[in-house]
């Protein structure tokens, strides 16, 4: 069945498991299936990391590999349903094991956010990448700070935080904070309001916002305490930030895509799954 022969070179593949049984039991397997087909399992210096779990798993990968991103493909198996990055089943790890024996490097790609956090008393700031999102949030009292695109005022925000997504994290955690859903194929940032304050005495925009790829987003919070910061499913609590700029990565994830979902098909089945209900 499949086209391996002795004296090519085999793909490298890392596999990246949440611990539910389920996951530990198909890692299991699909490991022994590498194994049987003369693929190499390199958890160091993959060609292929293949990530079994959901969506939030790819997302552990992701962070796990973010020094690497310019050699390596990820791969998402869903144990559940499909996901958002996860385009295959638990039950087709004989067709995926084919598929990477059979690789000729297709891949696609999507835009990351560069996230740069600027720390009181620090010269140099940080950089960390986000696969969907990053929020600033205020747990205890209202989150104040000052929005500027490209570098010019844009507004005094007020509210419970502020989230910054990528068009791939469009359907996470910016969906259900009302923002819109945006095709990955455009490279563009979103900027949405968690719970603001909008009033004849602070006025603010009170709607999603989508930036140009050329466009960065800067938030100065006006004090400098009690924020929770995320990226992606990390968090943080964080007392000295003075500002936060956001921008689209040079850097972009790469997906080996062995099969193609229609993007706006994911959606409606992730989202309203009721297709086959309105067929006559
Ligand atoms: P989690 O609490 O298990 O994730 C929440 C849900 O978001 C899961 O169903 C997860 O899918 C799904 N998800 C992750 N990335 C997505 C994407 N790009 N598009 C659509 N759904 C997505 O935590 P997690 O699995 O570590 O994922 C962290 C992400 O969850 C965050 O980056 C954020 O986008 C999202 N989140 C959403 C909310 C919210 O909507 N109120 C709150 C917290 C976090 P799987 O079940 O396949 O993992
Ligand atoms: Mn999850």
């Amino acid at each position: 069945m499949f086209k391996w022969k002795k004296g090519e070179i085999a793909l490298k593949i890392a596999v990246v498991n949440n611990n539910v049984e389920q996951s530990l039991k198909l890692a299991e397997q699909f490991r022994i299936l590498c194994l049987e087909n003369h693929l190499l399992l390199d958890d160091k210096d993959p060609d292929v990391v293949v990530t079994i779990g959901g969506d939030g798993t790819l997302l552990s990968a992701f962070h796990r590999y973010a020094h690497m991103l310019h050699q390596v493909r990820f791969v998402g198996v869903h144990t559940g349903h499909l996901g958002f990055y996860t385009d295959w089943r638990d039950y087709e790890l004989v067709e995926l094991v084919e598929s990477l024996l059979n690789d000729k490097g297709e891949s696609v790609s999507y835009p990351l956010l560069d996230v740069k956090v600027t720390y009181q008393g620090q010269k140099e700031s940080s950089h960390f990448l986000s696969l969907n999102e990053s929020t600033m949030k205020r747990i205890d009292g209202t989150m104040v700070c000052d929005v500027f695109i490209k570098d010019e005022l844009f507004e005094r925000f007020r509210g419970d935080g502020l989230c910054i997504s990528t068009p791939t994290g469009s359907t996470g955690y910016n969906k259900s904070v009302g923002g819109a859903v945006i095709h990955p194929r455009l490279e563009a940032l979103q900027l949405t309001e968690i719970a603001p304050i909008n009033n004849r005495v602070f006025r603010i925009l009170g709607s999603p916002l989508i930036v140009a790829r050329d466009e960065w987003i800067r938030i100065k919070p006006l004090t400098t305490d009690g924020f929770v910061l995320t990226i992606d499913q990390l968090t943080s609590s964080e007392k000295n930030i003075t500002e936060l700029t956001y921008s689209i990565a040079k850097e972009r994830i790469h997906f080996a895509r062995y099969r193609h979902t229609h993007f706006w098909s994911r959606v409606e089945d992730a989202f309203i799954g009721a297709k086959k209900k309105y067929e006559i």
